[in-house]
């Protein structure tokens, strides 16, 4: 329930503090105080005899667990900066392999990305493998280069964080943390992240709901950081042929609920590097926010993911389209 407060003096705001405190809610202050934010039984709450108190302007009972993702809470779209890329406004793209593999692979990639255009990076450094037996990353090692290539080529570097163990690292290495859709409900992990500052990725975990997707932003926004990219990368479905069913009637959904900058990840979301392109372009006209694309300069040697990872050339020509497309529906907007 929230309660959005009137301009008063303090006294009456503590007085309604005093009320809810005696009743056992627990209160947040939102939207610079203005609004009340309480958890707590409502069926201990008499609405009218909250009404009249002087500092209420208004009660809102909610019908969602979640209120901090939501439009009702914030109008405008959370625009999100990090060195050159920005999310929650245009088309934003993040490139990149999915592992760091050496010091060279990166800056070989990073390079080529830098030339295109590209201004964010992502590599993974601990990879959340299903097997024990494959290659697991290179860890501390492979954030040292993913920093140096971002320092040398100013690009905004994403890397995914696999354990709240390792949050020291990716707070001095990383831009952007991105938590992957198995660790999307490790609720340890999101409350450390919640009381960073440092935008996330929070990608949809492969069999959660949307609302357990906003649930799980809702922690990071509820612990104080509101830079959440909410990433689209497939969920498990009745289809074959692909890896998972990218989702993407959740794009409109969520930019018609939300406020936050919402991505999709083409590359998991089909399994299959052939798919990328018309995934990509599905995803752009359905309302994207940006696209997260693996991207390797030679896939077939790649030390993971190389069978849904475009080479540098046919990534060159996935952008040009996707680009064109974003101008066309921008002009016949
Ligand atoms: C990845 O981004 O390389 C990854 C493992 O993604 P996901 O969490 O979507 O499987
Ligand atoms: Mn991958």
């Amino acid at each position: 329930m929230i309660i959005v407060l009137k301009k008063v003096a303090i006294n009456n705001i503590k007085e309604l503090l005093n009320f809810l405190e005696s009743k056992k809610f627990e209160v947040n202050f939102l939207e610079e105080n203005k609004v009340l934010y309480l958890k707590g039984e409502l069926d201990e709450l008499d609405l009218n005899q909250l009404k009249a108190f002087d500092a209420v302007e208004e009660v809102v009972v909610l019908d969602t667990p979640y209120y901090q993702v939501l439009r009702k809470c914030q109008k405008e779209n959370t625009i999100i900066k990090v060195k050159d890329a920005v999310f929650g406004s245009g088309l934003e793209i993040i490139a990149g392999p999915c592992s760091v593999e050496s010091k060279e692979q990166i800056d070989r990639i990073a390079k080529s990305l830098k030339f295109m255009g590209i201004k964010a990076l992502r590599g993974g450094a601990y990879k959340p493998r299903t097997s024990p037996y494959t290659f697991q990353g290179l860890g501390e090692e492979a954030l040292k280069y993913l920093k140096a290539v971002g320092d040398k080529y100013n690009l905004a570097i994403v890397s995914e964080i696999v354990s709240e163990d390792d949050l020291d690292l990716f707070i001095k290495y990383v831009d952007i943390i991105q938590v992957g859709t198995r660790n999307m409900q490790n609720y340890a992990l999101l409350k450390k992240l919640g009381k960073i500052k440092k935008p996330i990725l929070l990608k949809r975990g492969f069999a959660s709901t949307v609302e357990e997707w906003l649930l799980a932003a809702e922690y990071l926004l509820s612990l104080g950081n509101r830079e959440v990219i909410l990433c689209e990368r497939g969920i498990r479905s009745v289809a074959n042929g692909s890896k998972a069913t990218l989702d993407l009637n959740v794009i409109p959904h969520l930019k018609k609920i939300s406020h936050l900058p919402v991505i999709v990840d083409p590359s998991h979301g089909t399994g299959f590097s052939e798919y990328v392109e018309p995934m990509s372009l599905a995803a752009v006209a359905a309302g994207a926010d940006g696209l997260l694309i693996e991207v390797h300069h030679d896939p077939k040697t790649a030390l993971s993911d190389g069978v849904q990872t475009l080479c540098i050339e046919r990534f060159a020509q996935l952008l040009k389209k996707v680009k064109s497309l974003k101008e066309h529906l921008e002009e016949n907007d």
